[in-house]
C-alpha cells in the first residue's frame, strides 16, 4: 500500500502532483510520502501487539534525516552500520537508547563513538571485535550493551549480493561460536551482555528461511538460559521483501509477526527488528524526464536520471515499475529505458511495455524509496540527486541538489601544477 496514485489524470504523491514537484525542484529527484512511511511503520509495529518490540529502521535503506525524523516521531529506533549513520539518526532525533550498531568492519573510532553515545546495543560480529570493544569500554570506563551476531547458515534474499546468512557469508559467527562468545562476554566486566542478533538477507519473499533462522535463535537463547547465563534480548534483523513486480506479494507484516509468535510462543524475551526496505521502498519514487527518443526498431528512451541516481537495476538486475506522470489510455509499446551515462550498465530496463513517451515527458520509477538515494553518486560529474518529502498537500526539498560547481570546491590543483 502506498500513496502514489493518479488523480484527475496526474500521478500524485499524497495531495501533490509529481509534475508540480518536478517544476519546483527539477529532475531527477526522489520524492517520499510521509503517509506511506508512517503507515508502513504502524502496520509493522502493530502486527506484534501487544508484544512491545523495538522497530529499528535500517538507516542504510534511506538515510535522509527527514525520513528518519518522520519515523522517529512515531517511536522508531535506528539500525546503523557506520558512525555516519549513528550521527544521522541522532540528528534526526532518534534517542541513543533506540540505536543499534551493526556491521563487520566497525573501526575502533566508530566503536568508541558508539560507546560514548550510549547506544541501545552494539552487535558484535567476531571474537576480534569483542576483544577490541572490551578494551575500548575499559579505557572509556563504560559498559556498553552488546549482542552477538549469529550466522545461522540459512541463505535467503532476493539476490546473491544481498544474502547475508549463509555459513560462508562475512557476517556473524556460527551458532556454536556464538554461545562461547556470549558466555565470554558475560564474564567480561567491561561489557553488558544483552542478547543475540541475526539478519539473513534482504528482499526475502518466503518466511521459511526466516523461521529457520529464528528457531536457531530461540534454541541458542534456551541453551544459554539452561546453563544459567542471562539473556534478555533477541534482535531478529530485517529483510522482509516488498513487491517490485506484478507478482504475488511477499508475506505481509501480519503473517511475518504470526510466524514470530509461533517461534517464540511461551518464551519470555524482548524482541527487536530492523526493517529497512519494507518501510521505505514503496514510500518513494524517482522522477525523471525524457531527454530524447532514439529511433530504433525498439525505441530507446533516454532519461535525465541515470545509474548514478538509481543503481539497483545495474547492480542487482532490479526491476522498478515505470509510470508516466500523465495518465493515458493510449496502447502501450515496447521501449528500452536508459540513462545518459557512458556505459551499457546504465540501462534501467529493456523491452518494457509503456504508454507512448515523448521528449519532455515526466516519468516515475516506483518503489525507489529504499536503496535508492543512499546509493546515489556523482559518477560522470553529475549533480547529486535531491530528495523531497511530501506530507498531505505540502512538500519540502529535504536534500537539495549538490551541484557540480559545489563539488568542485572540494578539489584543488597541487602546487606543481599551479606554478606552470
Ligand atoms: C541491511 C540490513 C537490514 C535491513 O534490511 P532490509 O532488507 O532493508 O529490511 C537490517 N539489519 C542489518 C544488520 C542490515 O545489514
Amino acid at each position: 500500500m502506498n500513496h502514489f496514485e493518479y488523480r484527475g489524470g496526474a500521478l500524485c504523491c499524497e495531495d501533490v502532483k509529481l509534475a508540480d514537484i518536478a517544476d519546483a525542484v527539477g529532475t531527477p529527484a526522489y520524492v517520499y510520502s510521509t503517509a506511506t512511511l508512517e503507515r508502513h511503520y504502524d502496520v509493522f509495529r502493530s502486527a506484534f501487539a501487544p508484544r512491545d518490540v523495538l522497530v529499528a529502521f535500517a538507516v542504510k535503506a534511506n538515510a535522509n534525516i527527514a525520513v528518519l525524523a518522520t519515523l522517529a516521531r512515531k517511536g522508531a529506533g535506528a539500525d546503523t552500520v557506520s558512525q555516519g549513520e549513528i550521527e544521522r539518526a541522532l540528528k534526526a532525533g532518534v534517542p541513543p537508547d533506540k540505536i543499534i550498531f551493526s556491521g563487520v568492519g566497525k573501526t575502533e573510532a566508530e566503536l568508541a563513538f558508539a560507546v560514548q553515545t550510549g547506544v541501545h546495543q552494539i552487535n558484535v560480529e567476531s571474537i576480534a571485535e569483542l576483544e577490541t570493544l572490551a578494551r575500548i569500554a575499559w579505557a572509556l570506563k563504560k559498559k556498553p550493551a552488546i549482542a552477538i551476531r549469529v550466522n545461522p547458515d540459512v541463505g535467503a534474499g532476493g539476490h546473491e549480493k544481498i544474502s547475508t546468512g549463509k555459513g560462508d557469508a562475512k557476517f556473524g559467527v556460527s551458532p556454536e561460536q556464538a554461545l562461547a562468545l556470549y558466555a565470554r562476554a558475560t564474564d567480561d566486566k567491561n561489557l553488558d551482555s544483552k542478547g543475540l542478533a541475526v539478519h539473513i538477507g534482504s528482499q526475502i519473499r518466503d518466511l521459511s528461511p526466516l523461521e529457520a533462522a529464528f528457531r536457531v535463535m530461540r534454541s541458542l537463547a534456551e541453551k544459554l538460559r539452561g546453563e544459567g547465563i542471562a539473556i534478555e534480548r533477541l534482535d531478529l534483523g530485517g529483510g522482509l521483501g516488498v513487491p517490485y513486480f506484478n507478482e504475488p506479494d511477499p508475506p505481509a507484516p501480519a503473517e511475518y509477526a504470526a510466524m514470530v509468535e509461533r517461534v517464540f510462543a511461551g518464551f519470555d524475551i524482548k524482541l527487536s527488528f530492523e526493517p529497512g526496505r519494507m518501510i521505505a521502498a514503496n514510500a518513494g519514487v524517482l522522477i525523471a524526464r525524457v531527454v530524447r527518443l532514439q529511433d530504433r526498431p525498439r525505441p530507446i528512451v533516454v532519461l535525465d536520471a541515470a545509474m548514478n541516481d538509481l543503481i539497483r537495476p545495474a547492480i542487482y538486475d532490479a526491476y522498478h515499475g515505470i509510470k508516466p506522470a500523465r495518465e493515458t489510455n493510449a496502447p502501450k509499446q515496447a521501449y528500452d529505458v536508459v540513462g545518459p551515462i557512458c556505459e551499457t550498465g546504465d540501462t534501467f530496463t529493456r523491452n518494457r511495455m509503456l504508454p507512448p513517451l515523448e521528449e519532455g515527458d515526466l516519468v516515475a520509477f516506483m518503489t525507489a524509496g529504499a536503496y535508492g538515494a543512499v546509493m546515489a553518486s556523482t559518477y560522470n560529474a553529475r549533480a547529486l540527486v535531491p530528495e523531497v518529502l511530501v506530507r498531505g498537500d505540502r512538500f519540502e526539498l529535504v536534500r537539495r541538489r549538490w551541484e557540480v560547481a559545489e563539488q568542485l570546491t572540494l578539489e584543488k590543483l597541487p602546487p606543481w601544477l599551479e606554478e606552470a
